[in-house]
């Protein structure tokens, strides 16, 4: 007996947005997620720029997947609440030798079909006071945007959800069961469940995936890790993408202001040998600051409010069907050695901005390799965004309150995150059961306190909502719970 038709290993932004593009069929999918919430890999440790498309070598399927990916953002923002702003980008160059490397990179992004133009430094310096005095012109990505990380993986899975897809976290793919070499289904940590096809969206784990079921495969991820900084919304405001000229492996230390309002400064670029550091160092730190201050020296350490650090799934994929060897580029195809696989690895940048267009991508190569695919009649694009109610006019939060008094006890009071909203997230589509899930969907706990006087309340809600003693709630899963025994019982 066939449990689901399509397993999907990695609740990434690519597994959530392939899931989406399932659930438009007739097709039972499954999608597992190692961890206890999905987007806890690159997914939400990144840039969360929408790449213009300038950067990647021209024939890549980054290019590709990059530029037919750009332009579908607004929909999907405007079909599933997915903050987004489409700013534009500059790549700023300081002194003489940055100002020559602006003309190459025009040319790639002319060779790419996107739309650039070169700035006098006069010209930047209007439209980013902030930008150095040094500045020597820019080169201007109109079509670049940032976008909501945690929303971009959060929205697209709870459409799918309410499209018929299902999730299974804390849920690890261990192993291929096959009969006769054909693929029956997935060995996990929680059970098997049959299925014919698997797709392999597990970011760094991704080639140790492939392996089991092509051990010859050559394929190979090398993590790179990437730093940040996270400032102040009160104490700076920018509302650029301010990238500096890049090296050979990273787009370089870049200055951003995020959908939230922070200003994000990062990331380097450094090879990790374990797949789970994301632990940031002294050194990268530093890097990463003075490679700010080159872009806006006026930074000031003192709104400097968090640090973190993702790691970028950097593969070596050589083109099969070429001379020119696309050392880091994505690898979408099926796999050869075991019918029924789809491999989706090497999802480094510009990944999140692909995402979509690798989901339209999985279902081609499904349909090419034989799965009946019939549309669904009542399939549902719209995911309505739940109420934040800081953003709201007065007039809809008198509405809102009437409905529900709690969107009136403001727990999060740097973030102004309602009681209301928390709840609301506990018994979303994709229920959140972890403080740090709750913050990637609210925010809370983001600003200057971060945290110190929401958590308490936090864990209160999470146990009372879920009907669990506060002792098993945690920060994100199992062994990171907050509190290990009650001090006192108070008798009612
Ligand atoms: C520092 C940095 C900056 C970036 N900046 C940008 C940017 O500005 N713009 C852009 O477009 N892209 C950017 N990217 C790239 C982008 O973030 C990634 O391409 C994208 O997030 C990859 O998504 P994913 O789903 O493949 O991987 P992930 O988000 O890592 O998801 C993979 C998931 O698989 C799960 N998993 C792994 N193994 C298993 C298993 N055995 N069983 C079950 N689940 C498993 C993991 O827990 C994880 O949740 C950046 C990346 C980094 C690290």
């Amino acid at each position: 007996m066939i449990d689901f038709d399509v397993i999907i290993i990695g609740g990434g932004v690519i597994g959530c947005m392939t899931a989406r593009a399932l659930s438009r069929y007739q097709l039972k999918v499954l999608l597992i997620e190692k961890e206890s919430d999905i987007g806890m890999g690159a997914s939400s440790a990144n840039s969360a720029i929408i790449h213009a498309g300038h950067d990647p070598l021209p024939g890549s399927l980054k290019a590709e997947m990059n530029i037919k990916a750009n332009p579908m953002w607004d929909q999907l923002s405007a079909d599933l609440g997915i903050p987004f702003k489409r700013t534009g980008a500059y790549i700023v160059a300081i002194g003489d030798e940055d100002c020559e490397c602006l003309d190459s990179l025009l040319q790639r992004g002319r060779e790419n079909g996107v739309a650039c133009e070169i700035i006098s430094a006069e010209e930047m310096r209007n439209r980013e006071p902030l930008i150095n005095p040094q500045v020597s012109g820019a080169l201007f990505t109109p079509t670049a945007g940032m976008v909501d990380p945690f929303a971009a993986c959060i929205a697209p899975l709870e459409n799918a959800i309410e499209n018929g897809v299902q999730v299974k976290l804390e849920t690890a793919f261990l192993s291929f069961l096959t009969k006769d070499g054909s693929l029956t289904g997935i060995h996990t940590n929680q059970g098997d469940f049959n299925c014919h096809w698997v797709i392999n969206a597990a970011g760094v784990y991704s080639d140790e995936i492939l392996r089991q079921a092509d051990p010859e495969s050559t394929f190979t991820i090398i993590p790179r890790k990437g730093e940040y900084y996270i400032l102040d919304k009160s104490e700076i405001q920018l509302n650029n993408i301010l990238f500096p000229v890049p090296s050979a492996v990273s787009k370089g230390i870049l200055v951003l202001g995020s959908t939230h309002g922070n200003v994000l400064v990062g990331p380097n670029s450094t090879i990790e040998e374990d797949r789970e550091d994301k632990a940031v160092t002294a050194k990268g730190l530093n890097e990463i600051w003075l490679g700010a201050q080159k872009l806006v020296p006026t930074l000031q350490p003192g709104s400097i409010i968090a640090v973190f650090a993702g790691l970028r799934a950097s593969g070596n994929a050589p083109c099969p069907d070429c001379s020119i060897d696309y050392k880091h580029d994505f690898l979408i195809e099926a796999c050869t050695q075991l019918k029924g696989l789809i491999n989706l690895a090497g999802i480094e940048s510009p990944g999140l901005t692909a995402s979509p267009a690798i989901a339209e991508r999985v279902i081609e190569i499904l349909q090419q390799e034989g799965l009946k695919m019939d549309l669904k009649e009542n399939w549902n694009p719209i995911r309505k965004a739940r109420p934040r109610f800081h953003h709201l006019s007065m007039a809809e939060q008198k509405q809102l309150l009437k409905k529900d008094p709690r969107y009136g006890r403001v727990i999060c009071r740097c973030e102004m995150v309602t009681e209301g909203e928390i709840i609301a997230e506990i018994h979303a589509p994709l229920p959140a059961r972890t403080y740090d899930a709750i913050k990637r969907r609210t925010w809370l706990g983001t600003g200057r306190c971060l945290g110190s006087f929401d958590m308490p309340r936090v864990i209160e809600l999470l146990a009372d909502e879920t009907c669990q003693p506060v002792t098993s709630i945690t920060k994100k899963g199992p062994g990171s719970e907050f509190l290990f025994r009650l001090t006192k019982k108070v008798e009612a």
